[in-house]
């Protein structure tokens, strides 16, 4: 999609902190990080949201988490890790393609409680 900012980092028009890559998905920082080593995955193909995510892609996102995360235990060395994914406005949804946030846990310090 043409306007869309998961699209333009995905074909290279907008630079992004890349933690992993392959054919289908890209990991990325989040560019407002709530925690260090915060990171997005996305299917490297436009779907809005969960409700339009077909089980082929689904299954591309999915796998490629266990490989994030531990690439990020091994750089950050977190003591736990959030995985969290809004879907539709309602639910805190800001970025209309899909995403799945990758939250490294520090424990009491690390702010969110
Ligand atoms: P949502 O609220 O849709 O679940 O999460 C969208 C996330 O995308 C937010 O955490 C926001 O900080 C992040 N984000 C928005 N624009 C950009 C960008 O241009 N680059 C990166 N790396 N992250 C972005
Ligand atoms: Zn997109």
């Amino acid at each position: 999609m043409s306007n869309c900012i998961f699209c333009k980092i995905v074909n290279g028009e907008i630079p992004s902190a890349k933690v992993y890559e392959n054919e289908h998905v890209v990991a990325f920082l989040d560019i407002s990080q709530v925690t260090k080593g915060h990171t997005l995955v996305i299917p490297k193909v436009h779907k809005e949201n969960i409700y339009e995510l077909d089980s082929e892609t689904a299954q591309r996102v999915f796998e490629s988490v266990p490989l994030i995360a531990n690439a990020l235990k091994t750089e950050f060395n977190p003591l736990g890790l959030n995985l969290i994914n809004n879907n539709g406005e309602a639910a805190g949804q800001t970025v209309f393609h899909y995403h799945m946030h990758l939250i490294p846990r520090y424990g009491k310090g690390d702010g969110l409680g």
